[in-house]
């Protein structure tokens, strides 16, 4: 896969539908060209995220691994900071769309549904598929829990899915 297509950005969405109904390619496996797109979504799954992330850690989490994010301040910060402009989603937030985009697609290949998958089912394999893995690196944070309820964990992979979700549906038909 060659990026030497150097100069001005194409539009984030533009070539998505093509790519999505082209049924030449298997659901697990994705493409050079998917794979980029996932990576520019997720970009946009990270922005609005940060938006609503009210914890440093979980918020340092989505752009680089917390671990790492805790050592370096100064990294963390200019990260967090930089809302307007390019942001890198982390490893974590990449695979979490990656697995979420698997399961919309091998739902829609699947010609028993008659239905489109719901976000709660997306959700439901995107957990069972990651398991018990620290996936955003959250490290000790992983078992922290928001109100006693869910874990900052729990709550940042909910949060990536949704978001991923509606951004995939208001774009990619
Ligand atoms: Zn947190």
């Amino acid at each position: 896969m060659s990026s030497a297509a150097g100069g001005d950005l194409p539009s984030p969405f533009a070539d998505i539908p093509a790519l999505v109904h082209d049924h030449s390619y298997l659901p697990i496996r994705f493409s050079g060209l998917v794979d980029n797109a996932l990576v520019y979504i997720s970009g946009f799954v990270v922005l609005r995220a940060l938006k609503q992330l009210a914890c440093d850690v979980c918020r340092a989490s989505l752009v680089t691994d917390a671990a790492s994010a805790i050592k370096d301040q100064s990294y963390h910060l200019l990260s967090l900071r930089n809302n307007g402009g390019l942001v890198i989603p982390s490893e974590g937030t990449v695979r979490v769309v990656r697995e979420a985009e698997s399961a919309i697609r091998q739902a829609s290949a699947n010609c028993r549904r008659s239905q489109p998958i719901k976000l709660k089912e997306v959700e439901y394999i995107v957990r069972k598929r990651i398991g018990s893995e620290d996936v955003f690196v959250l490290g000790e944070h992983i078992s922290d829990t928001q109100y006693g309820i869910d874990s900052h964990n729990h709550t940042l992979l909910t949060l990536v899915v949704s978001l991923f979700f509606k951004i995939r549906l208001n774009h990619i038909r």
